[in-house]
C-alpha cells in the first residue's frame, strides 16, 4: 500500500514537472507586462514627487500619511468579435494592436485575466457616458469571447457574474455603473450585441432594468433628454437611440422611439437621476 502510495506522488510529482517544464506560449508577454509595472511601480517611488505641471518650488513638497490607490468606478463589458479566445489573447499580447482588456472570458467559461485591475486599461476608446469622458482612466474593462452575432453561453453568463461579484464589492461599484461598450460609444460600437443578458445581469444587481407596469408618461416628455439623463452621449439621436435598443430593447432594430420606449425611459430616469 505504501509503495503504492509512493508511485502515485512520483507520478504526479512527474505531471507537475513536466507542465512546470511546458513551454508558455505567453512567457515573452508575461515578461513584458512584469517589466511595464516596474517602470510604472518606480513612478510611484519617486521621491520627492514631481508635480505634474513642473511648477513646485523646492522645499515644498510635503508627503501626507493618508492615501490609497485610486479604484475603478465602472464596469465596461464587450464582445471580442474575433472567432476564438486564443485570437483575442493574441490580439492582446501584440504591442502594434494597442488594444487590452482586463478580463477575457471564454466560450467554457474560463477567466483569463489580462490587467491588475488598478492598472488603465485600452478597452474603452473615445466614449462618455454622462460627464464622464476618459472612461479607460475608471473603468474595468471585460471582453466576452463572441463573434459579434453569436448568444453568449451559460457558462460565460456565470463566470461573468462571479468576476462582476467581486469587483463590485472590491471596489464599491455603483449598480448604474455596469454598462456596456455601445453604450459609452453610440454610433461607434455595438457591443455586446443584442442577445446579451442585460435583464439578467440587472436582477443580480449588476446595471438597472425597468419595470413599466405602473408608469404614466408625462404630455411633455422628451425622450432625447431622458436618454441623456440615463448617460448616453446625444451628440447624434440615431446613434443614442441605436445603443439604447441594443441595451433596453434588444428585440427592436429600428432606430426609433415608440411609446413603448418612453413609458421604459420615463421607469429608467427615476433610477438613474
Ligand atoms: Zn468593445
Amino acid at each position: 500500500m505504501k509503495q503504492k502510495i509512493s508511485a502515485i506522488i512520483l507520478v504526479m510529482a512527474g505531471i507537475v514537472l513536466i507542465q512546470a517544464c511546458a513551454p508558455n506560449q505567453y512567457a515573452g508577454t508575461n515578461r513584458s507586462y512584469k517589466k511595464q509595472v516596474k517602470a510604472y511601480a518606480n513612478l510611484l517611488r519617486e521621491y520627492p514627487v514631481k508635480d505634474s505641471a513642473g511648477l513646485q518650488q523646492p522645499g515644498s513638497w510635503v508627503g501626507t500619511t493618508n492615501f490609497s490607490m485610486r479604484r475603478p468606478n465602472y464596469v465596461i463589458i464587450h464582445h471580442t468579435a474575433q472567432n476564438s479566445c486564443e485570437q483575442t489573447l493574441k490580439t492582446f499580447t501584440l504591442p502594434r494592436t494597442q488594444v487590452s482588456s482586463h478580463y477575457v472570458i471564454c466560450k467554457d467559461g474560463t477567466v483569463h485575466h489580462m490587467l491588475n485591475d488598478l492598472l488603465r486599461g485600452h478597452h474603452a476608446g473615445v466614449s462618455k457616458w454622462g460627464n464622464a469622458t476618459d472612461i479607460n482612466s475608471s473603468s474595468i474593462g471585460i471582453e466576452i469571447d463572441n463573434n459579434g452575432f453569436e448568444t453568449f453561453t451559460e457558462a460565460q453568463v456565470n463566470s461573468l457574474l462571479t468576476v462582476l461579484d467581486r469587483l463590485k464589492k472590491a471596489y464599491n461599484i455603483p449598480v448604474a455603473n455596469f454598462i456596456g461598450h455601445a453604450d459609452i460609444a453610440p454610433g461607434r460600437k455595438v457591443d455586446p450585441n443584442r442577445n446579451f443578458p442585460w435583464q439578467k445581469l440587472s436582477e443580480q444587481g449588476f446595471g438597472y432594468w425597468y419595470d413599466t407596469a405602473n408608469v404614466q408618461v408625462p404630455v411633455d416628455f422628451n425622450a432625447m433628454q431622458a436618454l441623456r439623463i440615463v448617460g448616453y452621449d446625444i451628440k447624434n439621436d440615431t446613434n443614442a437611440i441605436q445603443s439604447f435598443k441594443l441595451h433596453f430593447v434588444q428585440n427592436d432594430s429600428t432606430k426609433l422611439i415608440t411609446e413603448g420606449d418612453k413609458k421604459i425611459l420615463a421607469d429608467l430616469i427615476r433610477k438613474y437621476q
